[in-house]
């Protein structure tokens, strides 16, 4: 289908915070951006508000290169703060796609952060570029602008509401019209978005571990459909958008995308990873001498798997922090160079050992081969692989930035297959009901990724605006 109003399909992971009533507000949502910078290394930008109007920066890159106590000070000056990370891997990355989106409408200015794909983008944005509309940038989370400047309602409250009752999909939003702050949770809550408090201003946010930082007290978790206003730190709950048959939070936020030290509705992601890696234990086990872990992201699941099992989790394979992002490339083919920068093997511990390698997902099966090169040429006798989620068959119309299907390994391959094309002794993933079973108090989730029950109207896909096989790859 021709769509000359737009180039991309959007395929973000992001993190979002909103600090409102509190003296350099720019600070604090950068100290929690920084503990959120795991959700979205490609830019970061942000917006504050005083009375003389708004202030805006933004850029490529990680929150150190972007922000600098300086223009924090000089520049992000007001009590109110809306921050936005992303991550999004090929070309769209354009400047005037990093968010907060900023636009001035008939009741203020507003600044728009938004975690999660809206699955109705497409259809809602030919719907107003076909009544007149201009959009600025490629990102789904534009239209919400649109929606609003739209409404007819007479509030900017009920104008909100009213906006947020068009998406569909995933959405974490934390938007500002000049110092008002609304941050609302789509019905099913597939992403995080949380509350807290400290010295008399409130903080929303994607995960707990930016309230830690700030060292803020945590309220509580916004409910699925919760939409609230928070003015100079004080809290109001506005009306709730119709609600979904059920919740349906994404489990691979637990899987992999959170950090570890975060609670996610109402369970610590540590707990989680352990719990999977125990049942993996349980479901796989093999003879080995050691556990070792795909750093860093697997560390719980394979400490949960070496205590299940009795055996012991050990140090075989570090992972560098300080990769720069530009770096000089060997000028010959070299396959395994990325891994390379990425881990490198501890040789004392894997010599002439049989070892457990246990990750939290597999997605397009290339970390995995580099690896298992890597753990043979350091003197591992055998090398089992586990991996501490289901195989990842299908693509991510919500928000996690995942390979189209024909490029993840787990839908063109049977598990055999898998094990021979990584070269292991033997392979095995978690169950789907096992890892659902694990995390139970939270569920019930989408599991879409592993099972391919996607828990709402795939609009866009089903007008053809986007390929079944997931959003697609600049
Ligand atoms: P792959 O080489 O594509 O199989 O990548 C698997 C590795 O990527 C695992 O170690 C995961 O920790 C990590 N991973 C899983 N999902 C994502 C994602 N959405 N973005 C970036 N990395 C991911």
């Amino acid at each position: 289908m021709t769509m000359p109003w737009v180039d991309e399909s959007p395929r973000e992971e992001c993190g979002v915070v909103g600090i409102s009533g509190m003296d350099v507000a720019a600070e604090h949502a950068f100290l929690a951006m920084y503990a959120l910078q795991h959700r979205g290394q490609e830019a970061a930008g942000m917006v504050t508000f005083d009375e003389e109007g708004l202030h805006v920066l933004k850029g490529p890159g990680a929150v150190g290169d972007v922000f600098e106590t300086w223009s924090i000070r000089k520049k992000l000056r007001g009590r109110t703060a809306v921050g936005h990370l992303r991550y999004s891997t090929a070309g769209g990355s354009d400047l005037e796609n990093i968010q907060p989106i900023t636009a001035r409408y008939a009741n203020g200015t507003i600044a728009l952060a938004h975690n999660g794909n809206l699955t109705n983008h497409f259809d809602l944005r030919k719907r107003l570029v076909d009544d007149g509309a201009i959009f600025r940038t490629t990102s789904d989370s534009e239209t919400l602008i649109h929606l609003i400047a739209k409404s007819r309602h007479d509030t900017v409250d009920a104008q909100v509401d009213d906006a947020l009752t068009h998406l569909e999909g995933a959405f974490s939003i934390v938007l500002a019209i000049d110092e008002t702050i609304y941050a609302a949770r789509d019905p099913r809550g597939f992403r995080p978005l949380v509350l807290g408090r400290k010295d008399g201003g409130a903080i929303v946010t994607s995960e707990t571990c930016a309230l830690d930082i700030l060292g803020a007290e945590y309220v509580r978790d916004l409910q699925p459909g919760e939409v609230i206003r928070i003015r100079d730190g004080v809290v109001k709950q506005l009306r709730s958008l119709p609600p979904a048959e059920h919740p349906s939070p994404c489990i691979f936020e637990l899987v992999y995308f959170s950090r570890p030290d975060s609670r996610l509705w109402g369970i610590s992601v540590d707990a989680a990873r352990r719990a999977f890696g125990r049942q993996l234990a349980k479901e796989h086990p093999v003879e080995a001498d050691a556990v070792i872990a795909v750093p860093d992201s697997a560390n719980s699941a394979a400490l949960g798997y070496a205590e299940e099992s009795g055996i012991p989790f050990e140090l075989g394979m570090l992972r560098h922090h300080y990769v720069g992002r530009t770096f000089i490339k060997p000028s010959q083919e070299d396959r395994d160079f990325g891994a390379r920068m990425k881990y490198s093997p501890v040789r004392g511990v894997l010599e002439g050992r049989r070892v457990v390698v246990v990750d939290d997902s597999l997605v397009r099966g290339t970390t995995s081969r580099s690896l298992v090169r890597m753990l043979r040429g350091a003197g591992a006798d055998e090398v089992h692989f586990r991996i501490g989620s289901p195989p990842v068959k299908w693509p991510c119309f919500y928000g996690i930035d995942m390979p189209t299907k024909g490029e993840l390994i787990g839908s063109k391959l049977e598990v055999p297959e898998i094990a021979g094309e990584l070269g292991v002794e033997s392979l095995g993933y978690l169950s789907l009901q096992g890892m659902v079973d694990a995390v139970a108090t939270g569920g019930p989730y989408c599991t879409a990724c592993f099972s391919g029950d996607y828990p709402t109207p795939l609009v866009d896909v089903d007008k053809g605006f986007v390929s079944e096989e997931g959003p697609a790859r600049k």
